[in-house]
């Protein structure tokens, strides 16, 4: 029997056996790795390291577009019937698999640009990980560019209601989306009120990443906190996200409120609901103590 090893944090290691080796490719930026395991199915590996299987990504996707998205939604609604709801400009940075962005477009009033740096990535994942984009990358409402997201926030002259930054840890390409001065771009391109979300590592094995990502934000918005998700491929308990707005109302919802939105369009989920919306920013102790938040 082959094993595929993680080795992501220093002094263990994560193993899921390979049961069918579906593709391996080297491209300018990483190494990619696509292969079947008997408990979670296709998975999809960069540089050495799970960044999702199809057994487990709904947690992560999910939770990476509907809070904001719903949220955003409430403080932006039209103060007048004669506004017409306007549509929900969303920048998705990274996500190559598509996952993200099969959850964003679910919205019927948003539409997405995904910046992505590795074109393989997409095309791989189209075609070995169908039901991660699950078409998403064909709906007239996604615009895909290939380039940095440091040098696109950077650069742009959009403005976005919502960034989510799926990005993989901060290591390679990587890195620089884990940077100050990278949160400082997104802040330039987002909208009033805007919201930026960003997978921010497992802090029970990662917390400098959160710290630091904490410290950032605390400089650039009114309202710096995090909330957490449990994904089982990726070691070490809680999975944390970061949320940076100024509009600290945003996330004070109740799910009856919430529950009203999710009935409103149909939202169809497997882990995120009107109640984990606001039991996802109950923090454990010592992820309070790490991110200040
Ligand atoms: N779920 C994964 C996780 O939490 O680790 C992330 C999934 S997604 C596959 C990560 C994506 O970020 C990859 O497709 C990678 O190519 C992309 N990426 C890495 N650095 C980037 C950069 N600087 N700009 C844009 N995309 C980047």
């Amino acid at each position: 029997m082959e094993w595929f090893h993680e080795t992501l944090h220093d002094g263990i290691r994560q193993s899921l056996t390979i049961d069918a080796l579906i593709h391996r490719e080297q491209t300018k930026h990483q190494d990619i790795v696509i292969f079947e395991n008997r408990l979670f199915g296709r998975v999809l590996a960069l540089d050495g390291v799970i960044q999702m299987t199809e057994g487990d990504e709904y947690v992560y996707h999910e939770m990476l577009a509907h809070p904001a998205i719903l949220a955003r939604k409430v403080a932006d609604r039209p103060s007048s019937p004669e506004e017409v709801e306007r549509e929900l400009n969303v920048l998705i940075i990274g996500g190559g698999d598509g996952g993200c962005l099969r959850e964003v477009l679910k919205h019927p009033d948003a539409r997405a640009t995904m910046v992505e740096i590795d074109l393989g990535v997409v095309k791989l994942s189209r075609q070995y990980l169908p039901n991660h984009s699950a078409g998403a990358f064909d709906d007239p409402r996604a615009n895909l560019v290939i380039a940095d997201g440091a040098k696109f926030v950077a650069e742009t002259v959009d403005l976005f209601d919502i960034i989510i930054v799926d990005s993989t840890d901060p290591i390679g390409p990587g890195a620089v989306l884990f940077s100050e001065k990278f949160y400082t771009g997104c802040k330039r391109c987002l909208r009033k009120g805007g919201i930026l979300i960003t997978q921010n590592g497992v802090p029970a094995l990662q917390g400098e990443e959160v710290t630091s990502s904490a410290a950032a934000f605390r400089k650039l918005f009114a309202d710096p906190a995090f909330f957490v998700a449990p994904v089982p491929t990726y070691n070490g308990g809680f999975m944390a996200f970061g949320w940076a707005t100024d509009d600290s109302t945003l996330r004070q919802r109740s799910s009856a409120s919430v529950q009203q939105q999710i009935n409103a369009i149909g939202l169809q989920t497997r882990y995120f609901n009107a109640e984990i919306f606001a039991g996802a920013f109950a923090l454990p102790t010592f992820i309070r103590d790490l991110t200040d938040c």
